[in-house]
């Protein structure tokens, strides 16, 4: 039977790494739901949508058609079908993204997008993301919770920027904070942990060890 796994958690845990790894080894597909909200945070900023307007936002939702593939080995995503994985890591689209995810047009969409491809998985599917857990996927199999120290959630971002964007760790610290503080302010899917989801600490683990974790909570 094919198998379903959510991966939720805040940013900079090391939910994509470790989810793209164990999909990989697995023979499962993948999904980035953040990457969907970047993807209509794109398409919002692109058509000239003030995505502080939510009824704006609301009513051109429907609009973009955001397909994603689900090759953990290559993962794509594309807008009305132009490629997006570029545009969406922008600052500009991080930094609109909690209010274009807050708004629940918004949420309803894409969450029932999610659930379509995670239905169309063959072998099934990891899906990473912030209420994947709770409102997404509440029957999947394995639900893990991903938490790390604020400093080594920072450290990672850093790492994970740096070439691309001239980062320093402290700013980069406070964009994770205020971002998170946004995304579970909100009454619409806050980000918070299934009372069934394993919560795993990986301050002091290497990502091999999440890996490692994570395959053995799966294979049981
Ligand atoms: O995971 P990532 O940092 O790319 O997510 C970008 C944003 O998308 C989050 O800050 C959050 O506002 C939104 N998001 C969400 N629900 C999810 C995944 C992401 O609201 N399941």
């Amino acid at each position: 039977a094919a198998v379903i796994v959510a991966i939720d958690g805040p940013a900079g845990t090391g939910k994509s790494s470790t989810s793209k790894a164990v999909a990989a080894k697995l023979g499962l597909g993948y999904l980035d739901t953040g990457a969907q909200y970047r993807a209509i945070t794109w398409w919002m900023l692109t058509n000239g949508i003030d995505v502080k307007d939510a009824t704006a936002v609301a009513d051109a939702a429907v609009k973009p058609v955001i397909v994603s593939g689900t090759d953990p080995s290559a993962p794509t995503i594309t807008v009305d079908g132009l490629d997006a994985a570029g545009p969406i890591r922008t600052q500009e689209v991080t930094s609109a993204v909690s209010a274009v995810s807050a708004v629940p047009e918004v949420r309803t969409l894409i969450t029932d997008l999610q659930r379509s491809i995670a239905a169309e998985a063959p072998n099934g599917i990891v899906v990473e993301g912030r209420d994947i857990g709770i409102t997404v996927l509440p029957d999947a199999d394995l639900k893990v919770f991903l938490t790390a120290s604020p400093e080594a959630r920072a450290a990672r971002r850093s790492g994970e920027l740096k070439g691309k964007e001239a980062t320093d760790l402290a700013a980069t610290r406070e964009a994770l904070i205020k971002r998170d503080a946004a995304d579970s302010g909100r009454k619409t899917s806050p980000l918070a942990k299934a009372d069934d989801a394993v919560e795993v600490d990986t301050t002091e683990l290497t990502l091999e060890q999440v890996i490692e974790c994570v395959v053995t909570l799966i294979e049981g």
